[in-house]
């Protein structure tokens, strides 16, 4: 139990330094270049050689410090620890750097462990085994279309809904059905073959093929699949070049009648900066949403979660949680973390004092949990615009007012770093987001007024009403 737990435990840090740093310094520090684990009553960051801890520790500690007190309530200490084994060739290119940098030894050069044999799961049949699994996925009224819609892939490897297209807001289980689809094509038709990939990955790889003239080869490797899932599309957004191969990826396998199952956190329409060439493909199949859970549904998985960890939670504190944490299941998984935590801190069983302390402190937390998605919506409606012209280029005033409000209202109340809302605002550079956080913050200070209808000739009203209208309706305090 404790090793799952534990298990548990750093993959939901790792989540949250991720949301803090965004997703491509995530990749670039912790994915490739190091490793968290728990060493006793410390998170020991693992690093192949003393450059790349002194970078992590010079920039990273303070994220990784809050990630750690999100995910767990914890704060332990954290140790770095040199592990040559790791990530053999960063080691040995780092060595020149370090010597032409001269960082500071502070890492303990404490003892070579064994290469660490695999970073992701091994794999199943040569294929790579991902992380989430269908049956372990909660069937509620939210989700049971999407969930009907993927079983039907994975029994059948096509289907009529083609391409299957799974959208919305973040937390709901969109990258879990995706991810459960591809282990259980692995399990129930072993020869067939599937690609992976998220909409991220997808441009960088192309990026990486096109500077190296290999292009061919990545053409290969996604043109050969029967299944190809693309998680978080949306970040096509924006990116033509890429978009263009994706679209000659999708033709080549639309072509020859495989399936392709996508998702993102927004219908095709409202992704905006999409070619209408995409978004036809995008809904030329099946479309489905996967909406917010109703309480039995996360009761059920509250339930299923405590099972995993080996630990029982009375049905009164089961009740009371699902009632009280209504955001989405990430939500939910961090309230039953800290749950577990305290309960093994105070050495005590889930019980519902220390129930009641969690639901404290997930709701004084409530405005962290004040979702982009809603963000969006809300000033979109306010504006009177849509979500796409929010994520599109477009800069007709009354847009690129809503633009910077979304942003700044998105800065104040989410955890998301700068270039986590560029990107999920349409893959907008973050620099773009730092300015207009600063041009609403500017007009804060200074009382200006700012346009928000020009149908009607252009009413305008002071930025600071604005603000305060939209964070009365997303139930957000100002001082947050
Ligand atoms: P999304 O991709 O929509 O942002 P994820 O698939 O990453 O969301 O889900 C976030 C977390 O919630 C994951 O740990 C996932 O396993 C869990 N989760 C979401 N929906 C369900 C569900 N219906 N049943 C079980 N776990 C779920
Ligand atoms: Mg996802």
């Amino acid at each position: 139990m404790v090793l799952s737990l534990e298990n548990q435990a750093i993959d939901r840090i790792e989540q949250r330094l991720a949301e803090k740093i965004g997703a491509r310094r995530f990749q670039l520090w912790f994915k490739n270049s190091a490793r968290l684990d728990w060493d006793e009553q410390r998170l020991c960051v693992q690093v192949p050689n003393n450059w790349v801890g002194g970078w992590i520790e010079n920039n990273f500690t303070n994220d990784i410090t809050t990630a750690v007190q999100e995910a767990t309530g914890l704060t332990p200490a954290i140790a770095f620890q040199v592990n040559t084994g790791l990530f053999p060739s960063v080691a040995r290119t780092a060595e020149t750097q370090a010597n032409a940098k001269r960082v500071p030894s502070f890492v303990r050069e404490r003892r070579a462990v064994e290469p660490v044999s695999a970073v992701t799961a091994p794999p199943i049949g040569g294929r790579r085994k991902l992380r989430y699994e269908l049956d372990k996925f909660v069937v509620g009224s939210g989700n049971r279309m999407a969930y009907s819609a993927i079983r039907v892939v994975a029994d059948q490897v096509t289907s009529r809904f083609n391409p299957l297209f799974i959208h919305g807001g973040c937390g709901l289980g969109k990258t879990h059905l995706l991810q459960g689809l591809c282990n259980e094509l692995t399990r129930q038709h072993p020869n067939v073959g599937w690609k992976y990939v998220s909409g991220e990955e997808f441009t960088n790889q192309f990026i990486v093929a096109v500077k190296a003239g290999s292009l061919d080869a990545f053409r290969k490797q996604y043109r050969n699949v029967d299944v190809l899932v693309i998680d978080d599309v949306h970040f096509l957004a924006n990116k033509r070049a890429t978009q263009e191969e994706f679209l000659h990826t999708y033709n080549a396998i639309d072509a020859a009648g495989k399936q392709v199952v996508m998702a993102s956190d927004a219908h095709p329409r409202l992704i905006g900066d999409l070619p209408e060439s995409l978004v036809d493909r995008f809904i030329s199949g099946m479309v489905v949403e996967v909406a917010p859970l109703d309480a039995a549904t996360r009761r059920q998985i509250l339930q299923v979660r405590a099972t995993e960890y080996g630990i029982e939670i009375p049905d009164a504190v089961a009740d009371r949680m699902s009632a009280a944490i209504e955001g989405n299941v990430r939500e939910l998984e961090g309230a039953i973390m800290k749950l577990l935590a305290y309960s093994q801190l105070c050495g005590e069983s889930v019980n519902m004092s220390i129930a009641e302390r969690v639901i404290r402190e997930c709701s004084r937390g409530r405005n962290a949990a004040v979702q982009l998605c809603d963000i969006e919506q809300r000033v979109a409606e306010f504006f009177g615009v849509t979500s796409g012209d929010i994520r599109c280029s477009k800069r007709t005033r009354l847009v690129a007012s809503a633009r910077a409000v979304a942003m700044y209202l998105a800065r104040k109340h989410t955890p998301m770093s700068f270039p986590e809302i560029g990107r999920a605002l349409g893959n907008k550079n973050h620099s773009t987001v730092v300015l207009a956080c600063q041009k609403i913050e500017h007009a804060l200070k200074a009382d200006l007024e700012m346009a928000i209808d020009e149908s009607v000739g252009g009413r305008s009203m002071r930025v600071s009403r604005v603000v305060e209208t939209l964070e009365e309706q997303l139930g957000c305090s100002k001082s947050a």
